[in-house]
Parts: structure tokens; sequence; C-alpha cells
């Protein structure tokens, strides 16, 4: 049985998906789930076709997987279509951020340590996935998304619903002055220890979320660290490196989910 963590908001709605995928030690690669890092393609591709299956539900899906390049270009997906799911050269070109109102289509979001966050505007039923390392943080890449769902499908900040999923906390995250310097104006998101920073880039996604007008509880964020919690999730820092990514998925379904039958993680 492979593990998943959830977002206990996002279960009220039955037509959305979502998961975050853990490590399995049973399954290639520790259920790595990223094309771009070197590991065997069939075997990758034959790990997302197990989690595919996973997604109980009748409808066929459409998997849309970007290209991430820790920039904030942000894409609106139209149309139901399959893209960098079974081979990465028709993946979306250097994107961060993926939206969506199309049906069976499903946003997805690798990391390991970097900030995924999930957001459903439950009233106009948009969805969006966001990939957001100190640089799309920096770049209020989050900020922007919600722009963009307001702008182009007239979402309102009042109904829009928010997931952080796991990823490097503060307790782990160290940066130089350089790094750090970018977040200087907001006090709270850094720990100065000599000239190192342990730095918060959960809080300053979430600090980005509420300036958007999201209310606070609204937004859940995971309390689990993916450097403290290495053994659960993929971490480029505690890993020194690894090549290894879990994925941050969201989709919208006709039909209700019943993801909520699966191993999922408190
Ligand atoms: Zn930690």
């Amino acid at each position: 049985m492979l593990d998943f963590y959830t977002f206990k908001h996002f279960q009220h709605y039955p037509h959305l998906q979502h998961l975050v995928t853990t490590k399995s030690s049973k399954m290639p690669y520790d259920f790595s789930l990223a094309l771009h890092t070197g590991e065997n393609e069939k075997s990758i591709i034959g790990n997302r076709a197990i989690l595919q299956k996973q997604l109980q539900t009748t409808d066929t899906l459409h998997f849309i997987v970007a290209n991430q390049t820790h920039s904030d270009n942000i894409q609106v997906i139209t149309e139901q279509e399959t893209k960098g799911w079974k081979n990465i050269h028709d993946a979306i070109e250097k994107c961060d951020a993926l939206i969506t109102n199309v049906p069976h289509i499903v946003l997805t979001i690798l990391t390991a340590d970097c900030v995924p966050i999930l957001l459903y505007d439950k009233k106009n039923h948009v969805i969006a996935a966001i990939h957001a390392g100190w640089k799309g943080t920096k770049s209020q890449i989050t900020t922007k998304t919600i722009s963009k769902m307001k702008h182009t499908f007239g979402s309102h900040s009042k109904d829009i619903i928010a997931g952080i999923a796991p990823s490097i906390g503060k307790c782990c995250y160290e940066v130089g002055g350089d790094v750090a310097q970018h977040f200087f104006h907001t006090p709270q998101s850094f720990t100065q220890i000599n000239d190192k920073y342990m730095l918060d880039l959960p809080y300053l996604n979430k600090i980005q979320l509420l300036k958007s007008g999201l209310s606070e509880e609204h937004i859940e964020m995971s309390s689990h660290c993916t450097a403290c919690e290495v053994d659960t999730f993929f971490s480029y820092r505690k890993e020194n490196g690894c090549s290894g990514r879990f994925m941050s998925m969201i989709g919208l379904t006709p039909s209700p989910t019943s993801i909520n039958l699966l191993g999922i993680r408190p």
C-alpha cells in the first residue's frame, strides 16, 4: 500500500482530487516521479502509472507536468490534454505554476524541499498548483498565480482555499545572506545565526496568500519538514543533492472520488 499526504479541508469537496506522494522503498527509486533527473524512464513512467491507478475514479484523467525552472511563469491549461506525463519532451516549458478550470485535468508539481502549493476556488471551480523555491518565493509566484486566477476566471480571494504541502522547514533550511537579503522585509521569516540564516519558505508563501486576501482558516499548512522526515519525503538538502522527487497534484473530476479509502497519512 502506498502512503499519501492529503489536506483535510480539500476532502470536503468530492469532485476535487488531490494528493501528495511519499517515498516507498518497495518501488523503483523509492517511488520517485521525476523524468528529468536521469533515472530509468520506463521505471518512472511505471511509478506514474501505479500512482494514476490509486486515483480511484471512473473518469479519464489528463496529467500535466511542467518543466519547472524556478521562474514566475504561469500557464493556464485550457484543453483536456496530457503533457509531460508519459514523455518529458512535451512537458509545459519553463513554467512553475499551472491553473485550470477544465475537468479531468490533474495539475502536478515535483519537489524535493521546495514548497508545493495547491489552490482551489470552490465557487468557480478553478484549481492551481505552484512550485515555489526561494527564487519563486522572491518573485512572488504565489501572489501572481492568485492574481491570474482573478483576472482569468473571476476568482475572489474569499472563495480560494489553499494547501501548503511538505517542504523544507525553517528548522533545516540554512541560507547565506545572498539569499536571505531578499526576505529582510519579513523579519519573522528567518532566524539569523552568525552569518547564516534559517529561512522559512512555507511561511513566506503563507504571507503571500494572506496578502492576496485569503482568510487564515482557508490556508492549511503541512507541518512536515522534508529534511527532518527524509524517510518519507525526498529532500535535496538532506540527501546531498538527491535526484528523487515526490509529486503534489490537484484535479477536478465530474464523478466523486473515493480517495478517502486509500492509506492516508494523518
Ligand atoms: Zn527540518
